[in-house]
């Protein structure tokens, strides 16, 4: 193994080696749904583990959890992944936003129960994390998914989602909030620019205040606060300190999108369009993706086209089984 270097650090970059942390990190804090105070301890992986969760509360096999979209499952407000034995882990998408805008391919994400906590509601706190402990390239080349033809998928009331050929992983996003502290946002993104850790890293999560109340009533936002979402009231924002960059909330949304395609279980190559994109509407898209074998191909950084989605699926299970 050797250090990346300088330039590929904390770069959204495709460099040609896979890459993990160079050391472990811990970091603790409170899952927003269930309010439980969770411990959560990154572990560096060698090559062709992906990004492979781990209950140490629940241990042995039936603890691993390997994030991608065939383990992930239907839920409100967040991403969650659940095994073959039922092992869920909520709320995964800002640990994968900062993995997949890090460019980091492999890790055992170790945590002692089923709720990533919420940090400050973005990916602030897990990229400052892996800046400490650094980022190491290992000695087998990347692989990518590359959107080859295009593939949409639509829900209702104008949420769409499309995933068209890109030199990149790119994003152009928009939303369009009744609220108007929100109100109508777009933001576009390409990783060759490398503005992941400046531009999105640091966006928060966002509602508004007649939401908080609802999640209340179904028994979730437990750990949720103003020290960890944007909350709007008909206009206003009550967070006292204010926003931390112009269109947070469009930002956030990107965060979001960034680490919910990371669930392809490898760096995508491609744009994403989307109008008012959730978690739901990007699982479903990386879904009918990776369902299309003729919209995308896999490709090794060395340029050698190496597998199909299946094979490449069942060898990523067995080298973390
Ligand atoms: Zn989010």
């Amino acid at each position: 193994m050797k250090q990346a270097d300088a330039n590929s650090f904390g770069a959204t970059s495709f460099g040609a080696m896979q890459t993990t942390i160079a050391s472990a990190v811990t970091m603790s804090g409170v899952g927003v749904h269930s309010g439980r105070h969770t411990v959560i301890k990154l572990h560096p992986a060698s090559a062709d583990t992906g990004i492979l969760f781990y209950r140490a509360d629940i241990g042995d096999d039936d603890g691993y959890v390997l994030a991608h979209a065939s383990n992930a499952i239907e839920t409100q407000l967040c991403t969650t992944i659940k095994n073959n034995n039922g092992t869920e882990v909520r709320m995964i998408e800002h640990l994968m936003a900062a993995f997949h805008g890090l460019g980091i391919d492999n890790l055992v994400v170790e945590l002692d129960g089923p709720e990533v906590p919420i940090f400050d509601g973005s990916s602030a706190n897990i990229v400052d994390a892996i800046h400490h402990v650094g980022i190491i390239a290992l000695d087998s080349h990347r692989t990518y998914l590359e959107v080859v033809a295009p593939v949409r998928v639509e829900l209702d009331a104008g949420t769409w989602a499309q995933l068209i050929p890109a030199p990149s992983l790119q994003l152009d996003i928009s939303i369009n909030f009744t609220d108007p502290g929100i109100g109508e946002q777009s933001y576009r993104y390409d990783s060759r620019d490398e503005h992941f850790s400046t531009e999105i890293a640091h966006a928060r999560t966002f509602c508004v205040y007649s939401d908080v109340e609802k999640m209340r009533r179904a028994g979730l936002g437990k750990g949720g606060s103003l020290e960890n979402a944007l909350v709007y009231d008909n206009g206003t924002l009550m967070n006292e300190g204010g926003l931390r960059m112009e269109n947070e909330c469009v930002k956030h949304k990107a965060l979001d999108c960034i680490g919910d395609l990371y669930l392809a279980g490898m760096p995508i190559k491609g744009l994403l369009i989307a109008e008012r994109p959730g978690h739901r509407l990007s699982t479903l898209l990386v879904q009918a993706l990776l369902r299309d074998e003729s919209a995308y191909r896999i490709v090794s950084s060395d340029e050698d086209v190496i597998a199909s989605s299946a094979d490449t699926i069942q060898m990523t299970l067995a080298a973390s089984a």
